[in-house]
């Protein structure tokens, strides 16, 4: 069996762009990221069948009562679903599976397979991730102001996840991950610290 890996993380730290670099890796041959299905609308340059399967609500729910899901959850108003035979038959190959998941989506998984490693990944700073997501100029106002209210909840619960590791810089945190994927290490004891205080700010 492969390993199962589930990331996680308050939107706008950065994890898609840390993901697609881990698979950007030559050591990622035999590790793939998972597609889920979505309700939500397509944004531009995403593409049906890379980003996500886009279906409709009533397709979303059709699945869902088929079981065909190995977790799903309601994030930001949209349905999310992680197809459960796709991640099966990556893992029973001896391949390696990584999914991106909101919190809630984690937490099913490792419900489902306590095997799984959880990586929850946060910003240096409530402050940072207000910048990053103002930057990012994705979301109005009022939604990033959900989206910080919606990460203190998300800390308080990635806190406790296998491993956390903090994008204050982006070749650290991705090497940070790599570590932890490829290798099974911990981070350097100085980036462990680093986040580690960067958790208490945010926990505070
Ligand atoms: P976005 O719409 O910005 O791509 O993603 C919003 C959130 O949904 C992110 O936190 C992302 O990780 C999460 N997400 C994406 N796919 C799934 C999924 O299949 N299940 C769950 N639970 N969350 C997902």
């Amino acid at each position: 069996m492969g390993k199962l890996f589930v990331i996680s993380a308050p939107s706008g730290t950065g994890k898609t762009s840390l993901i697609q670099s881990v698979l950007d890796d030559p050591q990622s041959s035999k590790t793939k990221l998972g597609i889920s299905c979505t309700t939500r609308e397509k944004r531009l340059k995403e593409e049906h069948g890379v980003s996500y399967f886009f279906i409709s609500q009533q397709e979303f729910v059709n699945r869902v009562n088929k079981n065909e899901f190995l977790e799903y959850a309601k994030v930001f108003g949209n349905f999310y679903g992680t197809p459960k035979d796709w991640v099966l038959s990556i893992l029973e190959k001896g391949e390696n599976v990584i999914l991106e998941l909101d919190i809630q989506g984690a937490l099913q998984v490792r419900q489902t397979f306590p095997d799984a490693k959880t990586i929850f990944i946060i910003p240096p700073s409530y402050e940072e991730l207000s910048n990053r997501l103002e930057k990012r100029a994705q979301d109005p106002y009022e939604e990033i102001q959900t989206r910080l209210k919606e990460a203190k909840k998300e800390v308080s619960i990635g806190k406790d996840f296998n491993q956390v590791i903090v994008n204050d810089d982006f070749n650290e945190a991705l090497a940070d991950l790599k570590n932890f994927i490829f290798s099974d290490n911990l981070p350097s004891r100085e980036r462990q610290e680093i986040s580690r205080n960067s958790l208490n700010l945010l926990l505070d």
